[in-house]
């Protein structure tokens, strides 16, 4: 059996497609003809473009406007002027086109898998990909091509790129090994999207994997296993079909309200990270949008995103939720979310330090900017604007009053906004649960971040192996601090609902329905699980499971009580 990262969910089984890559290396020439050599250099570039292009239509149709848009980065790594003029540079100075392009290329593809920010790290693999396409056509060598596997493969490579998930036949494939590759890489997210089980970053994967090998890839756990015995392939092949009869069963919850099963209404919305995962949320059912995280519009940019760039993407979000719900959480940026054109001063502790909604206070002008584009997007939909990592009630004051000269501003201008617009806050922190009934007073609702919540709780890090025996919602002192929020956001008649990871938990929903939260937000592939799991309890179920669940001392001893009440 080998390790890697769980990237799609799913089990696999079939016949290992070992893909080896291309052979593009070259021995370095100085070329006669400098214009010659440069116009090989167009030729591949043009190639590429059209190449590409036809994956996006291609991709389209697969897996979706939004997701083929990933390629359009492609388009623009082989076009940027900066690269171009590079490379002429160097076919002037006597480099061939194929030293001069993977020179410039490998200058980029360092300069991202150098950065700390895992998302910039993992762009590394798109410099990457558009290097090898124009080296491949400059070498007049074919790349892997993925299109035309036979039935039930697995596919075994070093890297799944981009442009290779673009050529996937989904009703081929069914598994993906890579030996590297995070959870939030793009070859990630396809898989997903394309729903396919992937495991990612298995070590030495096409050399011990060899073709024709029967491999089971569990999605789920990260695990792969090759040339199982009957029996172990008996029990994938069980497996693998009692999740497809459970993810066919869930077609039943599509369409229909989110409730407890004696009618209590819960609002069910989804979790989103770019403008055009608002189609998806759409496609996958969401009542709204409960967190979009702003900051990856600012991460996706070389410099801050102007009041026009941020009103078009939170507007495009609006529109395509047609009135539903949509809650923005301002600019969360620091802690494990760098970005660097905003110069952040390097810090002991970073997740402590100057970040999210304190940096925003401190640079008002800028603030005001993301506020407005804000207020703007509030005329074409029901959007709210959240504040991120608040720790005291003068930030939540702060950010009202500018929020007000904001509006003052627009009135003058005769601009558009919803006058009554919400405001409301994370709570994502220990001092945001303590003083819960005193925000309540200031605040429209609440969302409740849990990723951040038992992190600071609990002294962990989300990210640290060695501590994550404490890092869990089932923990007492967890629990206590999501009672006490939810009561009191009830009692203050706000709304509270929950962004962060538990929300999507199948055990934590009698808790939650319990203590009383009206909102879960989920990622989108999660939202007619959780519906159906919200459907299986009454509040008095809940209620009594909770009571007693709270007379318990410790997360292991909680956590199996919560199993076995699994419906
Ligand atoms: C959270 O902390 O739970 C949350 C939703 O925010 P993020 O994961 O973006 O920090
Ligand atoms: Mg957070």
């Amino acid at each position: 059996m080998y390790k890697g990262v769980n990237a799609s969910e799913g089990i696999g089984i079939g016949v290992a497609r070992v893909a080896v890559e291309p052979d593009l290396s070259f021995v370095p020439h100085s070329p006669e003809d400098t214009d010659a050599e440069k116009q090989r250099y167009v030729n591949a570039r043009e190639k590429f473009v059209k190449q590409t292009q036809a994956q996006i239509e291609r991709m389209k149709k697969t897996v979706g406007e939004g997701t083929a848009a990933i390629m359009q980065a492609h388009i623009d790594f082989a076009q940027d002027d900066g690269i171009i003029d590079m490379v002429n540079n160097s076919i002037t100075d006597g480099m061939c086109a194929e030293q001069a392009v993977q020179n410039a290329y490998d200058m980029y593809y360092n300069m991202f898998a150098n950065m700390d920010d895992e998302l910039f790290r993992e762009r590394s693999a798109d410099v990457a990909d558009v290097r090898n396409g124009l080296l491949a056509d400059l070498l007049g060598v074919e790349l892997i091509n993925l299109s035309a596997l036979p039935e039930n493969s697995v596919v075994v490579v070093h890297e799944l790129t981009p442009s290779m998930t673009a050529d996937i036949d989904k009703s081929d494939i069914v598994g993906i090994i890579t030996e590297t590759g995070g959870r939030t890489s793009h070859s990630a997210i396809i898989a997903r999207q394309l729903e396919i089980p992937a495991v990612l970053s298995v070590e030495n994967a096409t050399q011990n994997i060899k073709n024709g090998d029967m491999c089971v890839v569990d999605g789920d756990k990260g695990e792969v296993h090759v040339n199982p015995d009957d029996k172990s392939l008996e029990k994938y092949r069980d497996k693998a079909k009692k999740l497809a009869e459970e993810k066919a069963a869930l077609e039943a919850y599509r369409g229909k309200p989110t409730m407890t099963a004696d009618g209590i209404k819960i609002q069910l919305v989804a979790n989103i990270g770019n403008t055009n995962d608002a189609a998806n949320a759409v496609e996958h059912d969401a009542e709204g949008i409960g967190l979009f995280r702003s900051e990856f519009l600012f991460m996706d940019s070389d410099e801050l995103p102007s009041e026009d760039e941020q009103f078009a993407a939170y507007q495009k979000v609006a529109l395509a939720m047609k009135g539903k719900p949509v809650i923005i959480r301002t600019l969360d940026v620091g802690g494990d979310k760098d970005i660097p054109y905003l110069n952040m001063q390097k810090e002991d502790n970073p997740f402590m330090g100057f970040r999210a909604v304190r940096y925003c206070l401190n640079n008002p002008d800028q603030y005001k900017v993301q506020l407005r584009a804000l207020l703007r997007a509030s005329a074409f939909g029901d959007v709210k604007i959240m504040l991120p990592l608040v720790t005291a009630l003068d930030e939540v004051r702060q950010a009202k009053e500018l929020i007000e000269t904001c509006k003052h501003e627009l009135d003058e201008e005769g601009v558009d906004y919803n006058k009554d617009i919400q405001v409301g806050t994370m709570i994502e922190t220990p001092s945001a649960s303590l003083i819960a009934d005193l925000l309540a007073k200031e605040c429209d609702f609440f969302s409740i971040g849990t990723n951040d919540l038992i992190g600071y709780t609990m002294c962990a890090d989300r990210g640290n192996e060695r501590v994550a025996y404490l890092y869990n919602v089932y923990q007492p002192s967890v629990l206590r601090s999501l009672k006490r929020i939810i009561s009191e956001g009830n009692k203050a008649g706000i709304m509270v609902g929950m962004c962060g990871e538990v929300a999507a938990d199948p055990l934590m929903v009698p808790v939650l329905i319990s203590f009383g939260l009206n909102e879960f937000s989920v990622s989108a592939g999660s939202i007619l699980r959780t519906r159906k799991t919200i459907s299986q309890w009454t509040k008095k179920e809940a209620d009594a499971l909770t009571e007693k669940v709270m007379q318990l001392e410790t997360s292991n001893e909680v956590r199996a009580m919560l199993q076995s009440a699994v419906k």
